[in-house]
């Protein structure tokens, strides 16, 4: 029997998984099937329910997309430290009756800077944009990696601040964290005359084409500049270019993400760059 799997979300038309996650295991010969699942904007536990109880073979996992990843969080009944600290569940397990619930955006992001773009985290200066769901889901796997600095600037400046205070008191608690940096929240005029070699975005700016109140100052020399909206140029890459940083886009979160996933799901760590060529070949 073929385990499933499911991406839900609203709107979902537009969802990657599907694909990415059929080339994961026509690569590593996992019989599973993947399916994209438009959940009504109240009916996310009733549509995991429908999902579980239907089709051929058993239901294994789930990722959770916009804007479900904070009822997934809820729906869990067991989570992970990363996702008890993202605050947001974006992968589900179904073991045993039971529905744990995980994180892997953080991840994600880690491994593709690390491995795809060859900018180790450990002793930069980060600057990170943005104070949402994808921010938080971000902050302690960053953290984790040991950088000098990690400083959250947001439009809401009570929003950065409150945030970094959350993770200063809650980190300590998460097993296996030893965290060596506390986080400075503040808002965009915080940042004149600040300098860093890693500036995520994780604000939705760019998908509005709005341009962020910027110092060019925060992009140091040889700076890395990651936007994690893909499959547009957006404000900030622009901004980040010309203040000479390299810039790259979160085509490559998306797939590490995912691979993250199926290796909760499969106990096996898919081969991400023959996907992810394939992703921007299209
Ligand atoms: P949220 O809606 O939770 O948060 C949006 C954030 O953007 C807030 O901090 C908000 O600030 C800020 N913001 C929105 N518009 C502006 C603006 N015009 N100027 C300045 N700040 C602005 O969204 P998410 O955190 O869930 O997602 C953020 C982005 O990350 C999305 O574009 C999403 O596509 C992307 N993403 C990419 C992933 C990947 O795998 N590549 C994974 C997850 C997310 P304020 O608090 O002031 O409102």
């Amino acid at each position: 029997m073929t385990d499933r799997y499911a991406v839900f979300g609203n709107p979902i038309g537009h969802s990657q998984s599907p694909r990415i996650h059929a080339l994961f295991a026509a690569q590593t010969g996992q019989d599973i099937s993947y399916q994209a699942i438009l959940a009504e904007r109240n009916g996310f536990a009733a549509a995991v329910d429908a999902f579980v109880a239907a089709g051929e073979g058993p239901a294994r996992g789930a990722n959770v997309t916009v804007p479900f990843k904070e009822e997934a969080f809820r729906l869990a009944a067991q989570r992970t430290p990363r996702a008890e600290a993202a605050g947001a569940v974006n992968t589900l397990s179904f073991e045993a009756g039971a529905i744990i619930g995980d994180n892997t955006d953080g991840a994600g992001l880690v491994r593709d800077l690390k491995h795809n773009l060859g900018c180790d985290p450990a002793g930069r200066r980060i600057l990170l944009l943005g104070a949402g769901g994808a921010a938080r889901g971000v902050i302690l796997p960053l953290l984790l990696e040991d950088p000098a600095e990690l400083v959250i600037a947001n439009r809401t400046e009570e929003t950065a601040a409150r945030l970094a205070l959350e993770f200063a008191n809650s980190f300590s608690r998460l097993p296996g964290c030893t965290v060596g940096v506390t986080p400075d929240g503040m808002g965009f005029p915080g940042l004149a005359g600040r300098a860093f070699d890693l500036v995520i975005n994780a604000t939705s700016a760019g998908l509005s084409g709005a341009v962020l109140p910027l110092p060019t100052s925060v992009f140091a020399p040889r700076c890395v500049a990651y936007e994690m909206v893909y499959g547009r140029v957006t404000p900030f890459m622009n901004q980040a270019r010309d203040a000479d940083a390299r810039v790259a886009d979160g085509l490559g979160m998306l797939v590490e993400q995912a691979a993250e996933a199926f290796f909760v799901w499969r106990g096996v760590r898919p081969h991400t760059a023959p996907v992810l060529a394939a992703l921007k070949a299209s």
